[in-house]
């Protein structure tokens, strides 16, 4: 039964000495069963643990229970030819007519040590390409401001300084510049609030029903002149979050799905959330225009809008940031909808 065991198993006594080891433990460390049943356990272990070792040895035996080291212990072995690797070690003890036997379950772990190095690497690479990302976004936008002032600056020097000779076609172009700049400077406000979006977050414990009570007061005025009814499903939880990011969020759903609305119909929207395994899955529900399945992705993208501007205002960075933010807490945001038959925008915090 030893030898067929997957593990490297290697059984001591209570002085410490190797007394079994099986096939598996054979070939991890390149020894044969006469070499090295009868030496020290210490053989098996780096120079630099052994001293420290033979004293917990014994210890162990005063109340031998079964222990599983953590894998952030990083325990090494050593082979024969001298070589370390990482291990991850189960003691057990099992009584025997000779007294009480330690059987150490051994795994090799380099495998998995070599896969978390990379991982790791690759979320640091990741973080990185974010960070400059952003910082992009951030730069480039910040710097995009001062030109646009300058031109800004200057049409209204121009309309002060020839108010005689801007007439007819000429004024009409300059008013089509002036509506252009002013378009672009909202842009670019939208692309510097996206970068910036996160930059001071602070997690805290948030107590979410509060948050909407404070975006339902904030969106009061709109939410009477609609006539919108707000249906609160269920209490939302407290819970590890963004707080100001979250409100944020919520701000922009509910703000959609009352802009969104259906003429001559009165807006109904549920607001709640559901509990999942490990995370908690939130709602806001509209019964307005609603979406083509088609554009279910893009509408989450930067200044993508599906409306004209004309019969719904807004510059198509609401779910954008939306998308951020729920990122941010390491959760998805998504849609399910249908045109005509509202929309259920959904988005998952996982429990932190
Ligand atoms: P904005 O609201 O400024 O247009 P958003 O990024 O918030 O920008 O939304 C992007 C687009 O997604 C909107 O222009 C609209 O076409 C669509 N959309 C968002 N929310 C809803 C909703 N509740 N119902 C229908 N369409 C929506």
């Amino acid at each position: 039964m030893v030898d067929s065991a997957p593990n490297a198993l290697v059984i001591s006594d209570i002085r410490g000495n190797i007394s079994l080891i099986n096939n598996q433990a054979k070939e991890m460390f390149g020894y044969e069963a006469e070499e090295i049943v009868g030496s020290k356990l210490e053989i098996l272990m780096p120079e630099r643990y052994r001293e420290q070792h033979s004293k917990k040895h014994a210890n162990y035996f005063l109340s031998p229970k079964v222990r599983e080291f953590e894998s952030s212990l990083e325990l090494f072995a050593v082979r024969k030819d001298g070589t370390e690797f990482p291990v991850e070690i189960c003691l057990t003890p099992i009584k025997t007519d000779d007294g009480t036997v330690a059987l150490a379950s051994i795994v090799d772990i380099t495998e998995r040590k070599r896969s978390e190095i990379i991982i790791k690497k690759q979320v640091i690479e990741l973080q990185q390409k974010n960070k400059e990302m952003e910082q992009f976004t951030y730069i480039a936008s910040h710097d995009l401001q001062e030109p646009l002032r300058t031109v800004t600056n200057y049409l209204q020097l121009i309309e002060e300084d020839y108010p005689e000779q801007i007439k007819g076609e000429l004024s009409q172009h300059l008013a089509t510049v002036g509506s252009a700049i002013n378009r672009m400077s909202i842009l670019v406000r939208s692309l510097l609030d996206y970068g910036r979006l996160g930059r001071n977050k602070v997690l805290s414990l948030t107590n979410a029903e509060m948050v909407l009570n404070e975006v339902m007061s904030d969106l009061n005025g709109l939410i009477k002149c609609t006539n919108s009814n707000i249906i609160i499903d269920n209490t939302l939880p407290k819970l590890h979050a963004y707080e100001t990011e979250l409100r944020q969020m919520l701000q922009n759903l509910l703000n959609n799905a009352i802009k969104f609305r259906k003429k001559d119909t009165r807006p109904v929207i549920h607001i709640g959330f559901t509990r999942k395994d490990d995370y908690y899955e939130f709602y806001v529900k509209d019964n307005g225009i609603g979406i083509d399945s088609r554009y279910s992705e893009r509408i989450f993208k930067m200044f993508q809008r599906l409306n004209k501007e004309t019969d719904f205002e807004g510059h198509g960075v609401g779910l954008a940031n939306c998308k951020k933010i729920s990122e941010m807490h390491g959760g998805t945001i998504w849609v399910e909808s249908e045109p005509g038959r509202g929309s259920i925008f959904k988005f998952t915090i996982p429990f932190l």
